[in-house]
């Protein structure tokens, strides 16, 4: 079979690969513990699910335009309102299916083959991809102090004349890192100065810790024109729990958003009407969930970095959004994915390897599941790693013996 080069290039998604193995292991009634997940567990809105329902008991379930439903556009417009303190014209907005579908189109409008899309590690798994699907180079940043947070010099030390945009991702997937405001108004700056496309992907934006407010990119601009740069991407995947509802949009200037339409409109005719309602039932509706969300998820980390700080030789930063946290586990073995490997064969516990992330030695571990899985899955995980520890151990009535040392 003949199959074309950027089609050999891609490898598979590996969190969506773990969620199938997981869910393969459940269904034999393995007891897994999937702290590897990227989503949260909560039910989506009711506002949400009644607009879905209402359209489709209606029957009149339709091609829509293919940038999005004017209801949709304008839930976008007014969402943009409350959290940028922007009003972008419906020209201004394209609704996807997804923010990932979003960020693909962005991409397909504005890299051109051989050109580079900036980025820093550790980074969204699918960014790599996504830019060799245009036929772009990847190019990923690691912060030279080790750290999770970019700073300004190390992306001016990767641009060339081949750099076509940059991708930010705060707080980020997967350390749970939230760039300081500096870093994201030097960003800016740059991007403008050097004409460069800024694509923040915002998805998390709102599931923040310890009182933050999110870091607003339009704070930092001095081109509010049409000719911007500045392409902000955010969904309903995350922040509502529902990520089953694919999703996302995309606000930028006129011209890039007309031609993403394009594309788009090729591609798929725009995403399904069913889901684009739920999503304004979701922006529209009651917003209690996504504060309630956000302390359960802050709860959860409290847990988790509790846990971890007690796992001798486990080096982990505290993540101040997200679900993510990445932890540097190379005190006992530097190759992330023969570590998650033998965590699953061993003792059923999904994580992902930071390899996958751009960064070995790590797992990214999740803490959007219950404290139940959380605090259970790191008992097993230090059991298993930990040398000192008693040859068995108990899951429910199965007990587990070490055969390793
Ligand atoms: N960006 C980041 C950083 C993500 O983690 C994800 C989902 N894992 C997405 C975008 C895509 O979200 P969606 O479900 O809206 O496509």
């Amino acid at each position: 079979m003949t199959i074309s080069l950027i089609g050999r290039s891609i490898g598979e998604s590996v969190t969506l690969k773990l969620n199938e193995t997981a869910a393969i292991l459940r269904a034999k009634g393995d007891p897994v513990i999937h702290l590897g997940g990227g989503e949260p567990k909560g039910k989506p809105p009711l506002d949400a699910l009644l607009a879905a329902s209402a359209l489709l008991n209606s029957g009149e379930v339709r091609y829509t335009p293919a940038d999005g439903i004017p209801a949709l556009k304008q839930a976008i417009i007014r969402y943009t309102e409350e959290f940028y303190g922007r009003s972008p014209a419906p020209e201004n907005v394209m609704a996807s299916g997804g923010a990932k579908q979003a960020i693909m189109v962005c991409l397909q409008a504005i890299v051109n083959p051989q050109e580079e899309v900036i980025f820093p590690a550790p980074y969204w798994v699918s960014y790599p991809e996504m830019v060799k699907l245009v036929g772009g180079v990847p190019v990923p940043v690691h912060p030279e102090d080790g750290s999770f947070t970019p700073r300004i010099q190390d992306i001016e030390q990767v641009v060339s004349s081949y750099t076509r945009a940059v991708i930010i991702n705060s707080p980020n997937n997967p350390s749970g890192a939230v760039y300081p405001e500096s870093f994201i108004a030097d960003i800016v700056d740059f991007c403008e100065r050097r004409g460069l496309y800024l694509i923040m992907d915002d998805i998390y934006h709102r599931l923040i810790f310890d009182g933050r407010t999110p870091v607003n990119c339009y704070d930092f601009a001095k081109d509010h024109s049409e000719n911007s740069r500045l392409v902000v991407i955010n969904g309903i995947s995350k922040q509502y729990a529902m990520t089953g509802f694919r999703i996302g949009w995309a606000v930028a200037n006129r011209r890039l958003i007309e031609v993403m339409t394009n594309i788009q409109g090729h591609q798929t005719s725009g995403p399904s009407a069913l889901l684009q309602h739920a999503a304004v039932g979701a922006i529209n509706g009651i917003q209690s969930s996504v504060n309630s969300l956000r302390l359960t998820l802050e709860n959860n980390r409290n847990v988790l970095m509790d846990r971890l700080r007690s796992f001798n030789g486990v080096h982990v930063r505290e993540p101040g959004g997200t679900f993510y946290s990445f932890a540097d586990f190379s005190a006992y073995e530097k190759d992330s994915v023969k570590l998650a490997n033998f965590l699953l064969e061993k003792v059923q516990v999904v994580t992902v390897p930071g390899a996958e992330f751009g960064m070995d030695g790590h797992l990214r571990i999740s803490f959007c599941g219950s404290i139940k899985d959380i605090t259970e899955g790191i008992e097993r995980m230090k059991w298993a790693l930990d040398p000192d520890a008693p040859n068995e151990l108990y899951i429910g009535d199965r007990k587990l013996v070490r055969d390793w040392t």
